[in-house]
């Protein structure tokens, strides 16, 4: 018998309106292994209407931070004492190697909630002496109802990205979960009601995007914001369905991360740090690091070390805790992935190891000989798959990491700190790592330009989306 994972709407798990369900696939296995409410337009507006009244009339948004904050810490407890359910939930969703859905997507999202809620607690406002007798100063106040829409990716943690700067600064929210890995996201809305949450507060729907939950959520006018993560043609279709209403929108969108290794790099940083980007999650991340630049001088002995790194990487079971690489997420991203891996010889490059692997796996792939114009170093390919050119100067390795419609981040190796600085701040990018991959810290800006994303997530960045800054202006009698 698979488990059945509902909605969670006013407080409690419920069916869809429909009694529809829909099972979610092991893609390890290929099995069933879940059962889920299967939401439509009904259930997105009974969420909605919830969340309305818990804004309008309940508890949370007057409560204060700190009341806030404690229910969201508890909430915080209760994922880290759910750690192996969760982190199990989203390897058996979406084949994510059980050592980083349950060894970092899971702290992950622990430490969403205890940020946001300290960060709302202790962030400080402007005041404004004017001298012309008046003084200013800034409120920030909840925006109102949240829906959040988040990709198959990183479950539960891009969830929580949104769902705890929301909540944390008093608004209510929705949260469609990617139709793809539900599962996590029914515990979490278990949870939030078992730390004390009140009714209307988390909503969760389950359903699919187009003519389904997803749509109806970014048409509803009750909805005061929408926090999309996923493709940039989905953040597209969003955007127009918002501007029917007006609705703000924060888009956090597709990429593909140009890395580039300077002949004066640490060339064991550079090769751990390679490797992580483009094989962490099986390449299903939007910052993976699948454009590599290394300067010619260095490049064939990094070309080596790279595909002997990547040759020595634990493919297979998701659930086992040595596994580094897993299946891809679904058979249609499995067929996706495929059909890159099978232009790759036609548009004149060379595998130098990796390809398709067994089931719905591929291997970690290195590919050299392509040019910057091949589909696969152009596109997002959201798989295990790093495309490796050599260029000369530095003038080149910024013209061809900025020759790119996607911005979202990008990395270099270098152990020149003037070089350092001075490309950092020519590539176009949301975040530019040097020396490194992934670091993140919550108060940094998060969020891509061009056609990775509109808008920044992270610290006052999140304040700023998740709340409407109010300008209070007060005139003091003259003494
Ligand atoms: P997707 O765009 O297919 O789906 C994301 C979510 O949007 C799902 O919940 C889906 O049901 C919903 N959706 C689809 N169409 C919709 C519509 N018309 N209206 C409303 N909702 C709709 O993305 P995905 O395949 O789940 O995720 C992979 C993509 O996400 C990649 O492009 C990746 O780069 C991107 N991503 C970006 C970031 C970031 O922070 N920038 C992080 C993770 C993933």
């Amino acid at each position: 018998m698979t488990e059945f994972f509902g909605h969670i709407i006013d407080g409690a798990e419920v069916k869809s309106a429909s009694g529809a369900t829909f099972t979610s696939i092991d893609p390890y296995t290929g099995q069933q292994w879940a059962e889920i409410a299967l939401g439509d337009a009904a259930d997105a507006a009974r969420a909605v209407a919830a969340a309305r009244r818990a804004f309008d009339e309940g508890p949370w948004p007057r409560m204060g931070y700190g009341a806030r904050g404690r229910i969201l810490n508890r909430l915080a407890d209760l994922i880290e004492a759910h750690a192996d359910e969760l982190g199990m939930a989203d390897t058996r969703d979406m084949g994510k190697p059980i050592s980083q859905s349950r060894g970092n997507d899971v702290p992950r999202a622990a430490a969403n909630f205890r940020f946001f809620a300290d960060h709302a607690r202790l962030a400080t406002a402007d005041a404004l002496p004017m001298d012309t007798g008046h003084h200013a100063y800034t409120r920030f106040e909840p925006a109102g109802v949240v829906a959040a829409i988040a990709p198959w990716n990183f479950p539960l943690m891009l969830e929580t990205w949104k769902v705890a700067p929301a909540l944390a600064w008093g608004n209510t929210v929705v949260l469609k979960p990617a139709e793809d890995t539900p599962v996590s996201a029914t515990i979490l809305g278990r949870l939030a009601i078992e730390a004390g949450m009140p009714p209307g507060v988390l909503n969760v729907v389950h359903g699919y995007g187009p003519d389904s939950v997803g749509q109806a959520l970014t048409e509803d006018p009750d909805v005061d914001r929408i926090t999309f993560t996923g493709e940039s043609g989905t953040g597209r279709a969003i955007a127009r369905a918002a501007a029917g209403n007006l609705t703000p929108v924060s888009l956090e969108l597709g990429g593909k991360g140009a890395n580039v290794v300077f002949a004066d790099a640490d060339l064991d940083t550079a090769v751990e740090w390679s490797i992580k980007a483009i094989f962490t999650n099986t390449g299903q991340v939007c910052l993976a690091g699948s454009r590599l630049y290394v300067q010619r001088d260095i490049y064939d002995e990094f070309v080596g070390r790279f595909t002997t790194a990547a040759q020595a990487m634990v493919v297979g079971d998701p659930k086992q805790e040595a596994t580094q690489i897993g299946p891809l997420a679904s058979e249609e991203h499995y067929r996706k992935v495929r059909g890159y891996i099978e232009s790759i010889e036609t548009e004149g490059g060379t595998i130098v190891t990796g390809g398709l692997g067994e089931g719905w796996g591929v291997l970690p792939t290195i590919v050299t000989g392509l040019g910057q114009q091949a589909r696969c170093s152009r596109e997002e390919i959201f798989g295990p798959v790093a495309v490796v050119m050599p260029f000369d100067t530095e003038a080149d390795a910024i013209r061809l990491a900025n020759d790119t419609r996607y911005g979202l981040n990008a990395m270099l190796f270098t152990e020149n700190v003037h070089r350092a600085h001075r490309v950092s701040a020519k590539l176009r990018a949301g975040t530019v790592w040097v020396n490194c991959f992934f670091i993140r810290d919550l108060r940094a800006p998060f969020g891509g330009v061009g056609d990775s994303g509109i808008g920044r997530e992270g610290g006052n960045f999140s304040r700023e989306f998740f709340t409407e800054p109010k300008a209070v202006v007060m005139q003091i009698q003259a003494g």
